[in-house]
Parts: structure tokens; C-alpha cells; sequence
């Protein structure tokens, strides 16, 4: 039995390690394109690799994939993040957990996983070919031909990793599989500002904003950080993956709306401010943050509402505090564009699950054919998601369809 997969990252070398231990003599051969493997796991979570998140139930889980995330249910029941705990647990990796659960090796190093997973393959006689472009895939009647460089490969099964791209031309070489593919936008970026002030505060982290963007429905709530070029942090990426497809649609340029201390009623802010107003009559206003915002962005909301931070609380006057409540509780922030100082994590968009079965990841269109990882419409938030997306729909795909038959 001859079996392909395209792609040498993350699902591809999870799907051969697991096809090894399903079925011993198969002659597996990963095709990896890029002259290295595995780079995007070597780049993972700053270089420590978020391996997966340490969710509270599969369901707690599927609510991290903003795309029709139930579906993956059917996968991850067949192997979840626990199982993935104890997959690279039992396979040598220690591993610590943070204050967001998100999972990590303990070394603190992705270099740990490309270790293993090279090891492992090469252990078990894969063959790996990097700097193998696959440039086309043909179904033939009872198996598969692959179009490389300078030769033709004929294989039973093909499993397909190939990643994500923001590029209709990336999926090309799938054309003549016939698999609808949905358009591909980046999700997971952070934003470009155009106000200076607040981009004079970067280092600043805020809380528990709530970010919205203004005319639609998309909101997230989170830490915020501030940026020499804009707004980042969990709750800013959480949106740009919500929103993937809209703000693609609006070429990056929209306005954000910042509830700077969560979602809160303006009235609420209102009494709030006063009543420091009355207790803190003497004191310097920028002395004196709301709640726990940190000091210099009080500061910069103080000026942005025409309050001189070294003013007394008793000379505020009614015009000054309303603007100051608007500013707390909906700061409208023009953005520019998506940032182009930070890679995109993820990519919206590809293979459309309307045509894999996910209780196998097999393609509904070519029997044989199976899908993992990225390259499937699916997307997740950060926080290990991806990547348990990617072991999760390889180690189903390994199966080869065992259960059905
Ligand atoms: C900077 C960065 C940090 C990230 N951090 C995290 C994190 O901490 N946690 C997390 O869960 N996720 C993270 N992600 C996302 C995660 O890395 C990906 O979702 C995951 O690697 C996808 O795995 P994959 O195997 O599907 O695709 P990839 O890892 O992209 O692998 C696909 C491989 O296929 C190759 N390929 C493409 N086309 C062909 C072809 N025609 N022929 C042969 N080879 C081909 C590519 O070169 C690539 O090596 C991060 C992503 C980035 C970019």
C-alpha cells in the first residue's frame, strides 16, 4: 500500500507517524515544498509552541473555531486534546500548562516537537522529500497520479496537508480533484491605527476591553495590547478571526469601537465618575485612573475628552465628563490596515467541509483522497487551537477509513 501526503508541517507528520502504527508496511512518502520541514511549528507561539489548549470538554473546545467549529466534534471525539496531552506525553515531551491553559512543551521549545516528529518518521522508514513541489493530483480509477518537477508518482491514498494560504493560486494544483475551495482570507492579525496618541502608549496592556466593530455585529472581549502600529493582544485577534471575511471585504479599513473597561453600562461609568468626582474633589484628575485602567491610557482618554490631566476632579465640568464616559465606554478608533508587522497566523477559507466527511476526513468527491490540517475550511482562535486542529484531522485521516469498512 503506497500512500502520499502533500505537506510536510504539522498534520502531515502527525498523519504519517499515526498511518505507521495503523498499517506497519505501508510505503508512506511526506512531499514538502519548502526546502525545510515543519516551519510553521518551528515559528509557533513565538517559538514554544502552543501545542493545544487544555479546554474544559470537546464542546468547550469547538467553541474556539468560529467557522462551523461543531462539526469537528465528530474528530475530536475520535481524538482530543486530552488525547493529544497524552500522545506527546507518552512520546517523551513534558509539557506545562499557563494561566490561559494554553499548552506548551515544557523546554519551551517548538524545536522539542520537530525533534520528535523527525525522529519518529525517520525511525519508522517515511520517506521525506523536501524541495518536492506536488504540482498536480489525478484521480485515476484505482488510485492517485502525482505531478512533480520531473516525474509522476502513482499512490493508493493521498492524504493532503498542505497548510493555508491568502492565495487562490496556492490551491491550484488541486484543480483537477474537483473539490470546491472557499476563498481564503487571513484571520488572526492585529490592526494599524491611525492615532498617534494612542500609538504613543505602546507596551500598554489593557484588561478586559471590549472591542466592536462599528455596524456589524462582530465583538470580542479580552486583553488589549498597544502597538507602535496599532492594537493587539487575545481580544483583538480573537475579533480579526471573527470577522475574517467582512473585514477583508472592506480592504482593512473600518471603525473599532473600544469599551476600554468591558461591557458596561454608560450610566453605570456615569455615577462611577461622579462619585470619584465628589470624594476626589482636590486631587489631580490624572492621578486618580476609573477602576484599574492603567494610568497612561486615562491619561490619554482624559486629553482626548479636553481634560487637563492636572486639573482638580471639582473643576470638571458636565460637557467634559459626558465626553469622558463616551471615551470609556466607546472610543471610536479608525483602523487603517491589517498589520503587516506580524505574519498572519491563520488563514479563513480553504477545502470546503461541505465535501470531506469529518468522521473520517475522507473526500466526499474521490474515495482515497483524504484532507488535514489547515488546508480544510476550518480556523481556530489562538491559544493551541490550530494545532490540535491539525493533529486532531490527521490522526482521524490515518485511520484510512478503517471504521467504515
Ligand atoms: C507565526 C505563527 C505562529 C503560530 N503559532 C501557533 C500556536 O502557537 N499554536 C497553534 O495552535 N497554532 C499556531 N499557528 C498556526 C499553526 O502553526 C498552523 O495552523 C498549523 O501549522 C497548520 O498545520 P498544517 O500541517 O495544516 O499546515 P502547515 O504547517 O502550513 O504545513 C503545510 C506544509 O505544506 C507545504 N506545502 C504547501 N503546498 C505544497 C505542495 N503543493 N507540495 C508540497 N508541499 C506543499 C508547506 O510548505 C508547508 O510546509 C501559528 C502560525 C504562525 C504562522
Amino acid at each position: 500500500m503506497k500512500i502520499a501526503i502533500i505537506g510536510g508541517g504539522a498534520a502531515g507528520f502527525f498523519a504519517a507517524i499515526e498511518l505507521k502504527k495503523n498499517y506497519h508496511d505501508a510505503e508512506i512518502t511526506i512531499f514538502e515544498k519548502k526546502s525545510k520541514f515543519l516551519t510553521k511549528v518551528k515559528v509557533s507561539g513565538g517559538g514554544r509552541c502552543n501545542f493545544t489548549h487544555n479546554s474544559a470538554s470537546i464542546s468547550e473546545l469547538c467553541k474556539n473555531y468560529p467557522r462551523d467549529g461543531s462539526r469537528l466534534k465528530k474528530v475530536f471525539s475520535q481524538f482530543s486534546h486530552i488525547d493529544a496531552l497524552k500522545w506527546f506525553e507518552n512520546n517523551g515531551v513534558d509539557y506545562v500548562i499557563d494561566e490561559e491553559d494554553c499548552v506548551f512543551p515544557a523546554s519551551q521549545n517548538s524545536q522539542t516537537i520537530i525533534d520528535l516528529f523527525l525522529k519518529k518518521t525517520k525511525q519508522s522508514g517515511v520517506e521525506l522529500l523536501s524541495s518536492t513541489p506536488v504540482l498536480a493530483v489525478n484521480a485515476l480509477e484505482d488510485g492517485f497520479e502525482l505531478i512533480l518537477e520531473d516525474e509522476k508518482r502513482l499512490f493508493d491514498y493521498v492524504i493532503v496537508t498542505v497548510g493555508g494560504k491568502a492565495d487562490a493560486k496556492f490551491y491550484s494544483f488541486l484543480q483537477n480533484l474537483n473539490h470546491t475551495i472557499v476563498r481564503a482570507v487571513p484571520a488572526l492579525f492585529s490592526f494599524e491605527i491611525a492615532d498617534a496618541n494612542l500609538k504613543s502608549l505602546m507596551g500598554v496592556s489593557v484588561e478586559n476591553v471590549l472591542c466592536r466593530i462599528k455596524q456589524t455585529k462582530f465583538s470580542a472581549q479580552g486583553i488589549v495590547l498597544v502597538t507602535h502600529w496599532g492594537l493587539s493582544g487575545p481580544a483583538i485577534l480573537k475579533l480579526s478571526s471573527l470577522a475574517a471575511n467582512y473585514l477583508n471585504e472592506q480592504l482593512y479599513k473600518f471603525e473599532l469601537s473600544m469599551a476600554w473597561i468591558g461591557q458596561v453600562n454608560e450610566n453605570l461609568i456615569m455615577e462611577k465618575i461622579v462619585q470619584i468626582s465628589e470624594n476626589e474633589r482636590l486631587k489631580n484628575i490624572g492621578n486618580t485612573p476609573l477602576e484599574n485602567l492603567p494610568e497612561r491610557l486615562w491619561i490619554y482618554l482624559l486629553k482626548k475628552s479636553n481634560i487637563d490631566p492636572n486639573a482638580k476632579w471639582m473643576s470638571l465640568s458636565k460637557r467634559q465628563l459626558n465626553l469622558l464616559v463616551s471615551n470609556v465606554c466607546d472610543d471610536k478608533i479608525d483602523v487603517l490596515a491589517r498589520s503587516r508587522t506580524t505574519q498572519e497566523y491563520v488563514c479563513a477559507g480553504g477545502v470546503s467541509i461541505a465535501e470531506v466527511d469529518f468522521l473520517t476526513m475522507e473526500s466526499k468527491v474521490h474515495k482515497g483522497l483524504y484532507f488535514a490540517g489547515e488546508v480544510l475550511d476550518v480556523d481556530g482562535f489562538t491559544g493551541g487551537y490550530n494545532l490540535q486542529n491539525a493533529w486532531s484531522t490527521a490522526y482521524v485521516a490515518a485511520q484510512l477509513s478503517k471504521k467504515e469498512e
